[in-house]
């Protein structure tokens, strides 16, 4: 049978996100009803639930009080956004470290178009499953993931088996077309309940019925954009692609520490690697920098950022850990480290004489370069044979500051 498509899509969705939260920093809640939102005596929604609170009938968007009558013992707790947004920074990056093609759609939801990165693995299941494992080990949250060949599918997919859940869409027309038969109206994207209504007056319930009918018979239903629109995603067709940061405005990696650090040569080294690391981002975008900072969170969250502009735009590994360490050094550090982060931004792409070719000789014609640059061919080349034959092949003598 013919694949009707050799596109990978993953679609990464974070389960019971703030309420997960909420039982991670306090171990009290855990195995408990807990209802993110607004408390019962006041007016206002629930935001999120955990999945202890689901079988009392408690939703998103319900009223608070209504989701009191439902679940007297259930424990609410504001909505803590920065925190949320902390963790949902800290997703994010992980799901960078296995393809730089990730479309952010909200806090807790992300694409990934694995394509171009499945030759290091054995399928996209696998890595699917290393990515679930990886969230799980840093975090201690879980994410439920849907693969299929395009982003409608994988949406469908990843929340049918949640929590934890990995949904994988069959990637042939004719199983694709048996996966959506079943499936109610509305999981179509873009058809609400006012539309399914209208859809169900004229007999119309499952996907499966549209799969039946031609286009040209839902236009009088749905007009002739939405016909078509309904007719393609029931067949289980959308080409829309999965779309990173149009313009990338900064680069940036950071990570999380399994305990809170006070050793300065541990921050130094794990800088010096985001640094190489936000450098490989940056050259293969093309792109020199014209301002690095660091990012600093404490224990108890408290969080800072110092940055400071480089002399001419940067993309070496040289410049960049320079300007890391150099920032570090100047911060009194009094309690202890949860988390470091280095980023670079003001992009510009780098000039026609900085050649940004990917097959750069590993010797080019040094003596007629200027030194910065010279450090970034080195890197290039470095790049390019780190992506050929993987990461541990070239270790770089350390830097000295
Ligand atoms: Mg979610």
């Amino acid at each position: 049978m013919p694949e009707i498509s050799r596109r990978k899509i993953l679609h990464v969705d974070m389960d019971a996100f703030y309420a997960a939260i909420e039982q991670l920093d306090n171990p009290g809640l855990r195995g408990k009803p807990v209802i993110v939102g607004a408390p019962p005596d006041k007016r206002g929604v629930v935001s999120t639930c955990s999945y202890e609170a689901r079988p009392f009938g408690v939703r998103s968007a319900m009223p608070s009080r209504t989701a009191h009558q439902l679940c007297p013992h259930a424990v609410f707790v504001p909505v803590r956004m920065e925190r949320y947004a902390a963790v949902s920074e800290q997703v994010m990056a992980i799901l960078q470290e296995f393809t730089p093609i990730v479309e952010q759609v909200s806090v807790d939801e992300a694409f990934l178009d694995v394509a171009g990165v499945l030759h290091a693995w054995p399928d996209a299941v696998m890595l699917a499953r290393a990515l679930k494992q990886r969230i799980h080990s840093r975090l201690r949250l879980t994410a439920s993931v849907g693969v299929a060949p395009n982003k409608f599918l994988a949406k469908l997919a990843s929340d049918m088996q949640k929590p934890d859940g990995l949904t994988v869409v069959p990637a042939t027309e004719p199983e694709i077309l048996a996966f959506l038969a079943p499936l109610p109206l509305t999981r179509i994207w873009g058809v609400g309940k006012r539309t399914a209504e209208q859809l169900a007056a004229a007999g119309i319930t499952t996907i499966g019925r549209i799969q039946q009918m031609t286009e040209p018979e839902l236009a009088p239903l749905l007009g002739q954009a939405g016909a078509r629109h309904v007719w393609r995603l029931a067949r289980g067709r959308d080409d829309r692609q999965v779309e990173t940061d149009v313009e990338e405005k900064s680069v940036s990696a950071e990570v999380t520490f399994e305990q809170d650090i006070t050793d300065r040569t541990i921050m130094r080294q794990t800088l010096l690697e985001l640094a190489e690391k936000v450098g490989r981002r940056l050259r293969r975008a093309k792109k020199s920098a014209g301002t690095a900072r660091i990012k600093i969170r404490f224990r108890d969250f408290r969080t800072i950022t110092r940055q400071c502009p480089f002399a001419a735009p940067a993309r070496s590994d040289r410049d960049l850990v320079h300007a890391a360490l150099s920032l570090l050094a100047k911060e009194k550090l009094r309690d202890p480290v949860r988390l470091l982060g280095f980023g670079v931004s003001r992009l510009t792409d780098t000039a026609a004489g900085q050649s940004g070719q990917t097959q750069a000789p590993l010797f080019p014609e040094w003596d007629s370069a200027a030194p910065a640059e010279r450090h970034a061919q080195l890197d290039q080349a470095v790049d390019t044979l780190r992506e050929r034959f993987g990461k541990g092949i070239i270790k770089r003598g350390r830097w000295q500051t």
